[in-house]
């Protein structure tokens, strides 16, 4: 009976022809060079709108900048869509930091997310603490009031991250991520937590009992950049207005001026600081949402394919790179659809997601809500389930596409392969089998739905949760080419006869980086 049934999905996948319409793809790809837009759109998303945290002000504003964009592009079923008991807005509206004392400079640095704002401009002297065990913190019982802390070791600088410019894979790295046949193994249990080990939230707890003022951090050794998310604990408490009001405020340091403060301070030379912070907290608790869109179907107008990419981003940045450049592209791969007027057979819907940062919560909520999950009894299956076609992601930086990763999924090989063939003249060659993380397709993929990302030059640059991830770092021509890459494959995906094929079994258990 098991033979019969693998002989016959056999047949039934190689049944479909995945054929090229080379006419369409000269079209898109016309339209995509001759007449790009994404330039225009990366500027106006990066320089007009800039950092957008989940939930915040910044973010409501764009998202109305994106419903209005879609307009204009020319799609149609534009929706915000709110998912999930979010928590209260956190925006920065004002923050300086100078060292007075023994020398004056202005330092880089921010306030990191959902921490609370400081009371006027402060004068404060700088202490330096070494914490790990439980022992460590009596060291400083009694000795922090009305301080600055330097709470975490010097970083190392790393001297090459910005050597390389924009390195390409060579053929060799592309051979080897092709030839990369089998799953990874799945995960091991976790090494035992050590009792004596202070947590980052029970040293912050420590500090606030002994009334420091503020916490200064610097965690990311990556020349002149600063690197800080969010507050520990801002997860657990779902981002609480409360747990940010009475948490001390942290900043975080660019590595340099954060160890220029160490070293003085280690002489036993009295540093001192002045900071100012302001930051906006919501009154009430609300809902994150999504942006949608679409370009509406034909005769399979109920089958939906997807693009995306998350349009959340960490807050004092735009973040060109992660994940600006990836909105940037789906959404110019949008207008290049309707530019060349395609009249798909299958709904094309876009999703511009929200919470990605925070653990995929944009695009987690929108598939259990729209597609359900079969192998999650708690969410179930829903009826959008067996009208899922594929998702397309990116979120591996603003680097051209190289390939595309299956996800395991094994099926679609060579649908893949002959898609890819009209841009091999751009380096688009390449079939990673292996599943990839971490970002929005895993929770489609968790559930069984076909979702991927591409196979991407690895930017190196100023990118990656930084302040310093603008405009001009993005290497334009890149993506530009992926735009016209992810509009065809969209294009193919949205005309064939049968959906995309799925996976035969899910393995729900494995682990996905
Ligand atoms: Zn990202």
């Amino acid at each position: 009976m098991k033979k019969i049934l693998i002989c016959l999905s056999a047949f039934l996948i190689g049944q479909e022809e995945y054929d090229v319409d080379w006419e369409t793809v000269a079209k898109i790809r016309e339209e995509g060079f001759q007449r790009s837009e994404i330039s225009n759109t990366l500027s106006y998303m990066t320089d007009v709108l800039g950092a957008r945290l989940t939930n915040s002000e910044d973010m409501r504003r764009a998202q109305g900048w994106a419903v209005k964009e879609m307009k204009r592009i020319g799609l149609t079923n534009i929706e915000i869509e709110p998912f999930m008991d979010y928590g209260y807005s956190w925006d920065n509206q004002y923050f300086s930091i100078h060292m007075i004392e023994p020398d004056y400079q202005t330092m880089v640095g921010y306030p990191i997310a959902h921490t609370p704002g400081i009371n006027g401009r402060q004068k404060l002297t700088v202490v330096r603490t070494q914490i790990k065990t439980k022992a460590d913190l009596e060291k400083y019982r009694g000795k922090l009031r009305g301080k600055a802390i330097l709470a975490t070791p010097p970083p190392k600088i790393d001297q090459e991250r910005y050597r390389n410019g924009t390195p390409r894979y060579t053929d060799e790295q592309l051979k080897e991520i092709s030839e990369k046949p089998f799953p990874k193994a799945p995960r091991g249990p976790r090494p035992p937590v050590n009792p004596d080990l202070v947590s980052s939230e029970e040293r912050n707890t420590f500090f606030k009992n002994e009334g420091v003022s503020v916490i200064l951090e610097s965690k990311s050794g990556w020349i002149a950049a600063v690197r800080g998310f969010a507050r520990p604990g801002a997860k657990k408490d779902k981002w609480d207005r409360k747990g940010t009001v009475e948490h001390l405020p942290i900043v975080a340091i660019t590595p340099e001026h954060y160890n220029r403060m160490i070293r003085i301070v280690d002489r036993d030379i009295q540093v001192k600081i002045e900071v100012e912070i302001k930051t906006k907290i919501g009154k009430n608790r609300r809902k994150a949402r999504n942006v949608l869109g679409e370009i509406v179907g034909s005769d399979k107008k109920d089958e939906i394919v997807m693009l995306g990419a998350h349009f959340d981003t960490w807050h004092a940045s735009p973040n060109a790179s992660d994940n600006t450049s990836g909105v940037a592209v789906m959404l110019e791969a949008m207008r290049i659809l309707k530019a060349v007027n395609i009249q798909p057979r299958r709904t094309i819907r876009i999703a511009l997601w929200s919470g990605e940062e925070q653990g995929l919560h944009g695009s987690r909520e929108y598939v259990n809500k729209h597609f359900g999950n079969p192998n999650d009894p708690e969410v179930g299956q829903k009826d959008g389930y067996e009208n899922f076609s594929a998702y397309f992601n990116q979120d591996y930086g603003p680097g051209q596409y190289r390939g595309i990763y299956l996800q395991d999924n094994e099926h679609v090989r060579k649908a893949f392969t002959s898609w890819m063939k009209p841009f091999d003249d751009l380096g688009m060659t390449t079939i990673g089998s292996q599943s990839v993380g971490s970002t929005d397709h895993i929770p489609f993929d968790r559930a069984g739905l076909p979702a991927f990302q591409f196979l991407q030059d690895r930017v190196g640059g100023t990118g990656g949760h930084t302040n310093l991830d603008f405009y001009d770092t993005i290497p334009i021509e890149d993506i530009k080419k992926n735009a016209v890459i992810v509009a065809s494959f969209i294009y193919h995906t949205a005309m064939l006869d049968e959906p995309l094929p799925r996976k035969l079994k899910l393995n729900v258990n494995r682990r996905i980086k």
